[in-house]
């Protein structure tokens, strides 16, 4: 992590106060939405110019129809009074529901930009971070923060419009009170004040609800998800297991609306003591202006705009106080966005430049405990791997095989020794080319619903599937790169053995994996998803394959043409193989057995096959025993 990120890191996770981080949210926010989203701006002020002069239509236009109606009553004058109070308050609504309008539409696209940036961010995070429960956790504070709770960037920029535009107005109207009623002024400030404080108290009473929920609306989003999948409509089903999801769901359920019963309760008593405040208040004024003009200190239409203009002063210093505060609560809503986005690393990347050549690995005493955990789950593994090796890595369940491949494609970091490519260490590599050495297929891999292409592609070729219309230059290139990524589409499909089923299908290699989103789309079988892994891996034509139980889901024809055609697969190439079916070991030229997380033997087929009280050959023995009987 470079040293700037530290400082912003620690900075992040000390305490910020309310100004700094207002600041910051501000400088993080509105250069990028300047250049994007310019309009917004332009609106925002459009909006700003009549909320600030719309006040003044009937503070200035009101006394001269009362005054008029006390002396001359000229009715001509009267009517044109009002007919200008209803025309520009007509007009200044019509602008600012204009205004607000645009103002929703680009709510919307602040919304989607933000979740989409956000949500890159979520696929960079290093690995392990993926199951740190802190890490977690700020996801969803910094996914509810930026929604509902700040109301995005709109929500962020609309108190400081607000404050704005209520500046704008108290300029006029304490011009207008001071001449005449000074008093006025201090009575409504002092009501400020108090209110003020109470409702700082109230945001505040809400955030520390707020901070108390991350966890349970993540276990909820969590039970939500998988009650609905179906994907694990299987299991749900035949374990009976809806119960117990939806008392869960239920259960987590409460425990949110108890927090907001509470919140409610809490917050209760301070509502109802800002709601008698503003009785004060209006009491008061009252009672203050009507003695002045019963004394005869000022006119009947001075004490109706004086009533306007003390409301109006009233809503304007209200509205600067609650739009600073919620300026203040929404900014540390939104914080916890930047917190995310800049949440600290904790991989070492370098920027080493990987070299066009033959690779070999080495793993040099290599320790490793998963995060949060102290238990070892490699203890001192020392293995090589030569330029176009083939290696089988076998053992029982839980000795640490695929914890090895997680390490060798840098999903997680060794605790102690270190993982060498081409003699140096791999965290000195520049972290995405290192990650183009790789082509695995994991235990565990995932087929999104998207075309099978696209599955196979993952955007590789420069977005070559994307259709591009803005040159003919472009669109000609675009189109040579497509012909080029389908005849590789049907090649790999063709190597996997799955040429026949997509024939099969109308719309081909287009046609969509599950019918998440497509009727059309299709439920492939275990070993048709894991063929597709398969092919997605020979597409990306890596120099290094990995196959984490590679036909464990395959057919014994399909298993039997997979290993036939392994050679040709991976020639040339590194592969890691891990199996449980030890007789396609023999494809490889050397097998290390992990057992207890160390590499316990390691040799060709028929070297640990000899090897008296071997695991290889007590394990190879029980499988053809099985086999053959
Ligand atoms: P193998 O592939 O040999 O079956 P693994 O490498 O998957 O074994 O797992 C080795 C050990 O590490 C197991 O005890 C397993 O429970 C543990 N393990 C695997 N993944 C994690 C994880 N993400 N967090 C904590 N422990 C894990």
């Amino acid at each position: 992590m470079d040293k700037s990120k530290m400082s912003m890191s620690k900075k992040k996770t000390g305490k910020t106060n309310k100004k700094s981080k207002i600041m910051e949210i501000y400088k993080y926010f509105l250069p990028s939405a300047f250049q994007k989203f310019k309009g917004y701006f332009f609106v925002r002020l459009g909006l700003l110019v009549v909320n600030s002069i719309k006040p003044f239509v009937q503070i200035l236009a009101l006394p001269i129809v009362v005054d008029e109606l006390l002396t001359t009553q000229n009715i001509a004058k009267i009517m044109h009074c009002i007919l200008f109070i209803i025309a520009a308050d007509f007009v200044l609504s019509v602008l600012s529901g204009f205004f607000g309008n645009m103002i929703e539409r680009y709510t919307t696209k602040f919304d989607n930009y933000y979740k989409t940036v956000m949500s890159k961010r979520i696929m960079e995070l290093d690995f392990q971070l993926t199951e740190d429960k802190q890490a977690l956790d700020q996801i969803e504070l910094a996914r509810t923060g930026m929604s509902w709770y700040s109301r995005g960037l709109n929500g962020m920029v609309e108190p400081l419009f607000n404050m704005v535009s209520s500046i704008i107005t108290l300029v006029g109207v304490v011009a207008i009170i001071v001449s005449s009623a000074p008093w006025l002024l201090v009575l409504i400030m002092a009501i400020l004040i108090v209110t003020g404080k109470v409702n700082s108290k109230h945001n505040e009473i809400e955030q520390k609800f707020f901070a108390g929920l991350a966890k349970e609306n993540r276990i909820c989003g969590y039970m939500g998800w998988h009650l609905t999948d179906f994907k694990y409509g299987k299991d749900i089903r035949l374990y009976a297991a809806k119960d117990m999801m939806v008392s869960k769901w239920n259960y987590h359920q409460d425990i949110i609306i108890e927090n907001w019963r509470q919140m409610g309760i809490k917050q209760l008593p301070l509502s109802l003591f800002m709601g008698l405040l503003d009785v004060v208040r209006d009491f008061g004024t009252y009672f203050y202006l009507g003695v002045l003009a019963i004394l005869g200190k000022i006119s009947i239409a001075t004490a109706t705009q004086l009533f306007t203009a003390a409301g109006t002063f009233y809503n304007c210093m209200r509205s600067l106080v609650i739009n600073y505060q919620e300026l203040c609560k929404r900014a540390n809503y939104a914080y916890e966005y930047v917190k995310f986005m800049d949440y600290p690393a904790v991989m070492k990347k370098g920027s080493k430049h990987i070299e066009d050549v033959e690779h070999c690995f080495e793993l040099k005493d290599v320790h490793f405990s998963y995060p949060g955990s102290e238990v070892p789950v490699l203890r001192g593994v020392n293995l090589k791997l030569h330029p176009g090796e083939h290696l089988a890595v076998v053992g029982l369940n839980g000795a640490g095989k695929t914890t090895l491949i997680k390490l060798l494609c840098r999903l997680y970091e060794p605790t102690s020794g270190e993982i060498l490519l081409d003699g140096v260490n791999i965290a000195e590599y520049d972290y995405d080319e290192y990650m183009e050495l790789f082509a695995p297929v994991f235990q565990d891999f995932k087929l999104f619903a998207f075309s099978m292409a696209d599955n196979l592609v993952l955007g590789r070729e420069e977005d070559a599937r994307v259709k591009v219309v803005e040159n003919g230059e472009a669109v000609a290139a675009k189109k040579l790169a497509t012909k080029l990524s389908e005849v590789k589409v049907e090649e790999v499909i063709r190597k996997v053995g799955l040429s026949d089923k997509i024939d099969s299908l109308p719309k081909g290699v287009e046609t969509v994996v599950y019918k998440h989103f497509d009727e059309e789309g299709i439920e492939p079988s275990g070993g048709e998803e894991q063929k597709l892994a398969i092919a997605r891996a020979l597409y990306k034509d890596a120099p290094v394959v990995i196959l984490d139980e590679p036909t464990a889901a395959l057919d014994p024809m399909a298993e039997y043409e997979i290993y036939r055609q392994f050679e040709d697969l991976v020639k040339g190439k590194i592969a890691i193989y891990i199996s449980h079916r030890l007789s396609s070991c023999q494809f490889c030229d050397r097998i290390a057995v992990f057992s207890d997380g160390i590499v316990k033997e390691y040799g060709t087929h028929e070297e640990l096959i000899k090897v008296e009280d071997g695991l290889y050959a007590e394990m190879f023995g029980a499988q053809a025993k099985y086999y053959y009987g």
